[in-house]
């Protein structure tokens, strides 16, 4: 029998990778709570029109990289390409939105059938913040102010790139889609497939081509900014100095449209040059849409998604991962011989008791103590402990596995209250 494989794209994250991962999680967990954002879940089926309805029927993740199918029922669900969606649906579900200001987070698998490549994959997974019942631009600020205080947690801070943009209202960018239509109809012949398909269908997505000739084209094209409303243009001057009061550093791009229809005003991103073409750490803006496009009242909203594997790529290659992160385990109890098992894990338990932030294992099942050793050292203890047989009272040798200084043989109580000289 063929032997048995993931789905390509999609990947195992092992003891070893897992620790980069925890780092992570643990530093945006605590960010959002500094920042009061309280986290949702919701579920990562839902129905495909959800995301039909807010994404938009006509960009590259509903026409191409879904994953959609239909149930035993025969309804069409698809599995959650992105969060936003979602997590309207469950707020606007559970009335959490109607007159009300919310701060939510959320974290989780996202999929999308896309060509796997490094920091692009099928299942990938990302954070994500929502900031709903605030019309900004405060608001923005503090959820872009959210991102860079993470990016400093990290020390990514200096790889990382703000790149902003004012995209107005849907009304605006309709009549400037227009006017980009046909100016991209005159050039026609020197498009490619792809722009040429987008031209008709969402011109705002030729701006993002990766095609240089296209880019060359554009360079006379008509400019977004020229169709936002000044309501818009106001608000996105009023982030733009909140930005500065904030010591926020930022370049604009005109060109930056995002791949999802509900955005509008002011949308972001953070890029790196570390990660080859999978440049794009984090991308959001404001939708104040959405919420009444999904059938809700109408709620102003802002927030960002940003992709856990690019991070944890980039925490890797800038070696960012501290050491201590890296390790599993703390203290290693060496175990010759069977008949010491309960005083072992009895001894194990005193040590997790007394030191509830250290991590203690008890070695099971025999073997040579060579090998026992090495395996503490692989799994990055920094003592070993050799329970004394026949000793009375209970007596146990204790070394650092650095070599620095030798063993030392301790009563098993005594041993406990002095581990922390060890360590
Ligand atoms: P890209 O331009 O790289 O395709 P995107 O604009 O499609 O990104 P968003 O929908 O804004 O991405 O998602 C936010 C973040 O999620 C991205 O900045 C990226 O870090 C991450 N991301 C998106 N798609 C993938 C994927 N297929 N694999 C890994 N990470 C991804
Ligand atoms: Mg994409």
């Amino acid at each position: 029998m063929a032997k048995l494989q993931a789905i390509r794209g999609m990947n195992d994250i092992l003891p070893g990778q897992s620790q980069g991962w925890q780092f992570l999680e643990g530093i945006f967990h605590s960010v959002v709570r500094r920042f009061g954002y309280q986290e949702i879940r919701f579920p990562v089926l839902e129905q495909s029109s959800l995301f039909q309805r807010s994404i938009g029927e006509l960009t590259d993740i509903v026409e191409k990289e879904m994953y959609t199918f239909e149930d035993r029922n025969g309804d069409k669900l698809s599995l959650r390409p992105e969060g936003t969606a979602g997590c309207v649906r469950a707020a606007e579900q559970h009335g959490l939105l109607y007159n009300q200001q919310q701060r939510l987070w959320y974290q989780g698998p996202m999929f999308r059938h896309e060509r796997p490549q490094k920091g692009r994959y099928r299942q990938f997974h990302q954070f994500g913040v929502e900031a709903f019942g605030m019309a900004g631009p405060d608001i923005d600020a503090e959820v872009i102010k959210l991102s860079a205080q993470l990016w400093r947690d990290l020390d990514l801070i200096h790889h990382l790139t703000l790149e902003i943009n004012n995209i107005g209202t849907a009304s605006d960018r309709k009549s400037y889609s227009a006017a980009l239509t046909g100016y991209l109809k005159q050039h026609s012949r020197a498009l490619d497939d792809d722009a040429r398909h987008r031209m008709y269908s969402n011109p705002l997505r030729v701006l993002d081509s990766k095609n240089a000739q296209v880019q060359a084209i554009l360079q006379e094209a008509p400019v977004l900014a020229n169709f936002v409303s000044p309501q818009s243009r106001e608000h996105y001057e009023q982030l733009k100095s909140l930005l500065a009061d904030l010591d926020i550093a930022f370049v604009e791009n005109r060109h930056l449209v995002r791949g999802l229809d509900y955005y509008n005003n002011c949308v972001f991103e953070w890029t790196t040059l570390e990660l080859g073409a999978q440049g794009a750490v984090c991308g959001g803006g404001r939708y104040d849409g959405l919420v009444e496009q999904l059938g809700g009242k109408a709620t102003f909203a802002c927030g960002f998604a940003m992709g856990i594997e690019r991070l944890v790529l980039m925490l890797e290659s800038l070696e960012k991962i501290p050491h201590d992160a890296l390790k599993s385990i703390d203290v290693y109890i060496l175990g010759a011989d069977p008949d010491d098992a309960a005083q072992s894990q009895k001894l194990a338990s005193a040590i997790r008791q007394q030191y509830p932030r250290l991590g203690v294992i008890s070695h099971c099942g025999g073997g040579k103590s060579k090998a026992q050793i090495k395996r503490a050292y692989n799994l990055g203890a920094t003592a070993v402990i050799t329970l004394l047989a026949d000793s009375d009272p209970a007596c146990a040798s204790i070394r650092r596995l650095d070599q620095s200084g030798g063993a030392e043989t301790l009563e098993i109580n005594s041993l406990v209250e002095q581990l922390g000289r060890f360590l």
